[in-house]
């Protein structure tokens, strides 16, 4: 990516609060028209990030850029940000127009301009026919729009969203995901988005910075994250996966021999692994199909059986009580095999993501 097209840069960022450090060197460049999100586990320290860009906190070392302009020092209503919050608080006493125009009021605009605009964002988040009415008098997804409407209002360079769908329920969040997603690319601003929901992360964003302790492990596309991930914590963070524990015997031409549990060969991609030495085998429990027992690369016994209705979720354990899932899909034509019974298991070599110790 060339400069022109960074909208938010970060390099090196370290916020401490007294003795603990809260983000370690953080470097990421966030792209315009973007939609990128951070994710991780609570306490990783996504939220002191996003605030940091936004101004709320002060980081003690690093730089922050947007559009190439130093923002560091910045206080936060200098800084052409936006941000949405968890709990967006809208001013209960005031219409649906008068809380969109109140921060463009309060920053300038003229009264009719921020009329003009309110009504365009509104229609934007489609609450137009919603303009006069009070906070009270909306569902929970509509205040939530109303609180979206309100921040990309004065036109930030960028939108800065925290953990903004978690007070919604499940439907609601699933359908609110789908409009975020398409009022960012009409919008053509970044979103920095943050959430601890894999889902939400992998279904709406255009690239994911996986964090873990005030780290970033690993940023890339969706299928990136989830096919390749680089160490066991995002292969375990991301969806699900079996982890075995590996003998790897050689690495030659980016391939590794290695033994799998109970003893098998398996040759798979490489991938961070330089040589011979103990590793761990990333599986998805989608890309394992089932055998006759002996006639795979490992052979175990069913345990469980979960009904998930699009799927099958099958627990088994291998020879030396290792347990692992697998996941069928359910279809007419598939058998699924009792509890007890023998079973082979095959494993997707393109799909096996080799991980170093
Ligand atoms: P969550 O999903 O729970 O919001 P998070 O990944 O957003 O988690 P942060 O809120 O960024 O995590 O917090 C990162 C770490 O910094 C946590 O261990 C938290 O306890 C600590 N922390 C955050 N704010 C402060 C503060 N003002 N003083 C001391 N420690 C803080």
């Amino acid at each position: 990516m060339t400069s022109a097209e960074i909208a938010v840069d970060i390099e090196n960022v370290v916020k401490r609060y007294g003795s603990f450090t809260a983000l370690h060197g953080v470097s990421l460049s966030i792209c315009e028209n973007e939609f990128f999100t951070l994710l991780g586990p609570s306490g990783c320290g996504k939220t002191t990030l996003l605030r940091s860009i936004a101004g709320f906190e002060e980081v003690s070392s690093g730089t922050i850029r947007l559009k190439g302009e130093d923002i560091t020092g910045l206080p936060p209503h200098k800084r052409p940000v936006n941000t949405v919050f968890q709990q967006y608080a809208l001013f209960p006493h005031m219409t649906v127009t008068d809380n969109v125009m109140f921060g463009m009021l309060r920053s300038g605009w003229s009264k009719t301009d921020a009329a003009q605009r309110a009504n365009q964002v509104l229609e934007m988040v489609q609450l137009g026919g919603f303009a006069a009415r009070k906070p009270a008098q909306l569902s929970g997804g509509q205040q939530q729009r109303v609180a979206l409407a309100r921040a990309l209002a004065p036109r930030p360079a960028v939108l800065l969203l925290d953990e903004p769908l978690s007070a919604l329920d499940l439907k609601l969040r699933q359908a609110v995901r789908v409009e975020l997603k398409s009022l960012q690319r009409e919008t053509g601003i970044a979103f920095i988005f943050v959430t601890h929901d894999q889902e939400e992360a992998l279904t709406m964003s255009d690239r994911i910075a996986v964090m873990s302790n005030g780290e970033v492990q690993q940023i890339g596309a969706p299928p990136d994250i989830y096919e390749s991930p680089v160490n066991r914590f995002v292969a375990d963070f991301i969806g699900e996966t079996n982890l075995l524990d590996v003998d790897v015997h050689s690495v030659s031409d980016g391939m590794a021999t290695l033994s799998l549990p109970g003893g098998h060969g398996f040759t798979c991609p490489a991938a961070a692994m330089r040589g011979a030495g103990k590793g761990h085998l990333s599986v998805r429990p989608e890309r394992i199909a089932l055998c006759a027992e002996g006639a795979g690369d490992l052979d175990a016994t069913v345990t469980g059986r979960v009904y998930l209705g699009t799927d099958i979720q099958l627990h088994v354990r291998l020879a030396d009580d290792e347990a692992m899932t697998v996941r069928l899909q359910n279809s007419e034509t598939t058998i699924v095999p009792e509890e007890g019974s023998a079973v082979g298991l095959k494993l997707e070599v393109g799909a096996a993501r080799l991980l170093a110790d």
